[in-house]
């Protein structure tokens, strides 16, 4: 299998143009999103296994509470239960951002590192989790590889892989570097609006000419 990377850019062009107008306003500036990177740690943990709605009321109310790492270093675990309550394995996942909030106090000086090894060292963070530190935190080239972006990766044919460790190395060699950092926002609201996991919407897709999924599963059936 041979990707071209102007194929890749075309194809993030056409998906795009299918996101909704509220995606495109949302995705317009990417700048714009660039948050604190301690929230943006606390949230993607507290994202794991979890609704984006039910993540943003969490992220939310914990950071109405809680200030930075420093606050919530000290705060107890039942404390921070209380605020995280809608969020899936919020009792571990409470005790995993209070004990994270203390090592980048004690350890890093209040400053959420920049840096993928020193991200991988801390607990409950993976590589997702890491680049999506580097992406939304830091503003850094780096591709944030969820369910969405390994499954829609895949699809297309962009990639032939099993893990989405594996799709982060493989999109690093066949997506423009300038892409990088806006891949994660374009597949994942792509994967929510159209290329669901169950029944996408091929249909309405534009790229589907290209798309190996569609030419051996959904044209067939
Ligand atoms: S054709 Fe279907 S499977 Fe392929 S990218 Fe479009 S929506 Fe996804």
């Amino acid at each position: 299998m041979l990707v071209l990377k102007v194929e890749v850019e075309e194809i993030v062009s056409e998906v795009e143009k299918m996101l909704d107008r509220d995606d495109k306003t949302a995705l317009r500036d990417l700048k714009e999103r660039h948050r604190d990177p301690f929230v943006v740690l606390i949230g993607t943990i507290l994202s794991q296994r979890t609704r984006d709605e039910k993540t943003a009321v969490a992220v939310n109310k914990l950071f109405e509470r809680f200030k930075g790492a420093e606050d919530l270093a000290e705060a107890s675990p039942e404390e921070v239960e209380e605020l995280i309550k809608g969020v899936g394995f919020y009792r571990s996942k409470s005790r995993s951002v209070v004990e994270v909030a203390k090592i980048i106090r004690d350890k890093y000086g209040g400053v959420v590192p920049s840096d993928m090894e020193e991200l991988l060292r801390l607990p409950s963070v993976g590589r997702k989790t890491a680049n999506c530190v580097l992406v939304y935190g830091y503003g850094m080239e780096a591709i944030p590889v969820d369910t969405h972006v390994h499954r829609i990766a895949n699809r297309i044919g962009i990639v032939k892989t099993k893990t989405p460790e594996e799709t982060e190395t493989r999109l690093k060699e066949v997506v423009p570097v300038k892409l990088w950092r806006v891949l994660n926002d374009r597949f994942v609201s792509f994967g929510r609006s159209i290329c669901k996991p169950i029944r996408p919407k091929c249909e309405i897709c534009s790229i589907k000419r290209g798309c190996e999924y569609y030419k051996k599963v959904r044209k067939k059936g």
